[in-house]
C-alpha cells in the first residue's frame, strides 16, 4: 500500500519551523507495512493545497494531510479538502457543542469567538478524526473509488496522538498482514563510532539479516538495527536476536534500548540500589543536575547539587584545598576528588559525583587544552545510612577520578561532560560490590 505525506504551512516552507511530522508519520507508516510514496510541503494557499492534493491522490489513492486546521483565515486545509472532492462545507453540530463544552471547561470569559466554528465546518460525508489533546478535530474524506484523504492538525503532539488512536488502526487494517519496516535503536556511551566499528568487524555490515546504521550524536553513538521484508512476528523476533548480538559484541558499552536515556538508566539503577546522589558541579553548571531531574522520579535518588563555578565556592562549600587549586589548579584529579568527596559529605548521600573542566572557547592552555574535564565518583555510607537492599553487601568506600578530553564547542564539551559523568556513575553502581577500598 503506498500513501502520500502532505504538510502544510508557510512556516515550514519559511523555513521557521521544522516538518517533524513527515518524519513521525514516516516511521510509523514503515512499521505498517506502509511505502510513503512521496512527502510534499506546501504553503497556506487554497489553490496551491487543492492541486497538491489532487497530484498525491491520483498517484497513490491515499494521502494523510497535516497542518492548516486552525480557526484563522490562513488555515485551509478542510476548505481545500472540500473542493478536492467537490463537497460542500456543512456544519457540525457535534463538532460546534465539543468546541462550546471545550471553551467552558478551559474557563474561558464570555461566549466562544465566532471564529471558532470554523473548525466545526467539515466536507459533507466527512468522518471526523477526534481530537483528545486540542481544538482542532481532523476529518477522513472518502470518494466513491475508494481513494481517500485524512487531515490531521499542524501541531505536533496532535497529529501524533490523531494518528495513533484513530488513523493508524485503520491503515494498519487497509495495509493488511503485508510485510513491515521496524528499527530498533541501542544506545551507547563512551566509545566512537570507528571503534564500534572495529570491534564488530562483519557484523557492521549487518546482523541477523538486519541493515546496521551507526549514528553518532552528542549523548553517544547510537546505533540502529532496520529489518525489512519481514512480517510483523518475524521482525520482532529478528530484531531483538539482532539485539543480542551486538550485546555480546560489544558489552557494556550499551547502555540501554528504545526511547530511554541514560539519565533514566542511572535513575533506575540508583534506586533499585538504594543509592543517593549528589553532584558538584564547575564548567556543566548544573547540567548533570538537570539531566538527572529531567527523569520523572528522580527525587527517589537525586537530593541535590552545588554550582561550584568560582574557586571560592570549591574552598568555601566543598572543603577543596587552597593548596590543590594553586598547585594543580581548578581542573586536576584532586580538585575533582574533593569536589565529589565534599558535596557527598555535606548532602549526606552514598554517591558524590564532581566535574570540572575547561569548556573553552578561552581558558586553554598547552597542558590542559579546551576540552579538558575531569570528572570524579566518591562514594560511601550515606547519612543518615539507608538499608542495603536484601542481599547485598554494605558499602565498601571507593573513590574514582577520570580525565577527559572532549571535542566540540563549549555546549558539546558540557554535553558530552555531564553524560560521561552519567555513564560513570552508571559503571560505579553496577561495579560496586566488586570495587575496592581507596
Ligand atoms: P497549524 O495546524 O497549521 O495551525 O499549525 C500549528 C503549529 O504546528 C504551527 O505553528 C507549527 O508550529 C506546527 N507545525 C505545523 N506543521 C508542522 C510540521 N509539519 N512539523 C512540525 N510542526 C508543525
Ligand atoms: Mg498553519
Amino acid at each position: 500500500m503506498n500513501v502520500e505525506i502532505v504538510t502544510i504551512g508557510d512556516e515550514l516552507l519559511l523555513g521557521f519551523t521544522i516538518d517533524t511530522n513527515s518524519g513521525f508519520l514516516g516511521r510509523e507508516l514503515a512499521s505498517l507495512g506502509v511505502t510513503v510514496a512521496r512527502h510534499t510541503t506546501c504553503g497556506d494557499d487554497v489553490g496551491i493545497i487543492v492541486e497538491t492534493l489532487r497530484e498525491a491522490i491520483n498517484r497513490t489513492g491515499a494521502v494523510i494531510t497535516t497542518g492548516g486546521l486552525g480557526p484563522t483565515a490562513d488555515d485551509m486545509t478542510v476548505e481545500a479538502v472540500a473542493k478536492l472532492f467537490d463537497r460542500e462545507l456543512v456544519r457540525d453540530d457535534s463538532i460546534a457543542q465539543w468546541l462550546e463544552q471545550r471553551w467552558i471547561a478551559y474557563a474561558r470569559k464570555g461566549p466562544m469567538p465566532v471564529s471558532n466554528y470554523k473548525q466545526a465546518m467539515i466536507p459533507r460525508g466527512a468522518e471526523i478524526i477526534a481530537n483528545p489533546v486540542g481544538s482542532a478535530p481532523g476529518v477522513l474524506v472518502t470518494d466513491e473509488r475508494g481513494r481517500w484523504v485524512a487531515t490531521l492538525p499542524g501541531v505536533p503532539r496532535e497529529a501524533r496522538t490523531m494518528f495513533t488512536e484513530s488513523l493508524r488502526p485503520r491503515i494498519a487494517a487497509l495495509a493488511g498482514e503485508g510485510t513491515v519496516v521496524r528499527s530498533m535503536t541501542l544506545h551507547t556511551i563512551g566509545v566512537g563510532e570507528s571503534s564500534i566499528a572495529d570491534k564488530l568487524g562483519e557484523l557492521g555490515k549487518g546482523v541477523n539479516g538486519l541493515s546496521l546504521a551507526f549514528i553518532p550524536g552528542i549523548a553517544g553513538v547510537d546505533l540502529r538495527l532496520t529489518s525489512r521484508d519481514r512480517s510483523s512476528v518475524d521482525t520482532d523476533a529478528a530484531l531483538a536476536e539482532g539485539a543480542r548480538i551486538l550485546r555480546d559484541n560489544l558489552g557494556d558499552v550499551i547502555y540501554g534500548e528504545g526511547s530511554t536515556n541514560l539519565a533514566s538508566i542511572v535513575v533506575d539503577a540508583c534506586r533499585d540500589s538504594k543509592l543517593r546522589i549528589a553532584v558538584a558541579e564547575s564548567c556543566t553548571g548544573g547540567m548533570l543536575g538537570e539531566h538527572i531531574t529531567a527523569v520523572a522520579g528522580a527525587s527517589d535518588v537525586f537530593h541535590g547539587g552545588i554550582i561550584a563555578y568560582d574557586n571560592r565556592v570549591k574552598r568555601q562549600l566543598l572543603g577543596v584545598l587552597e593548596s590543590d587549586l594553586a598547585e594543580q589548579g581548578a581542573v586536576s584529579e584532586p580538585v575533582a576528588l574533593q569536589m565529589a568527596k565534599g558535596v557527598r559529605l555535606r548532602l549526606g548521600t552514598e554517591i558524590g559525583v564532581s566535574i570540572t573542566g575547561i569548556a573553552g572557547p578561552g581558558g586553554g592552555t598547552p597542558e590542559k587544552p579546551v576540552g579538558t574535564v575531569w570528572i570524579a565518583v566518591d562514594v560511601s555510607e550515606g547519612r543518615p545510612p539507608i538499608p542495603r537492599p536484601d542481599g547485598e553487601p554494605p558499602i565498601t568506600p571507593y573513590a574514582k577520578a577520570r580525565v577527559f578530553h572532549f571535542i566540540g564547542n563549549r555546549d558539546e564539551i558540557r554535553y558530552r561532560a555531564a553524560q560521561a559523568a552519567l555513564d560513570m556513575i552508571r559503571r560505579t553502581v553496577r561495579d560496586l560490590p566488586k570495587t575496592s577500598a581507596i
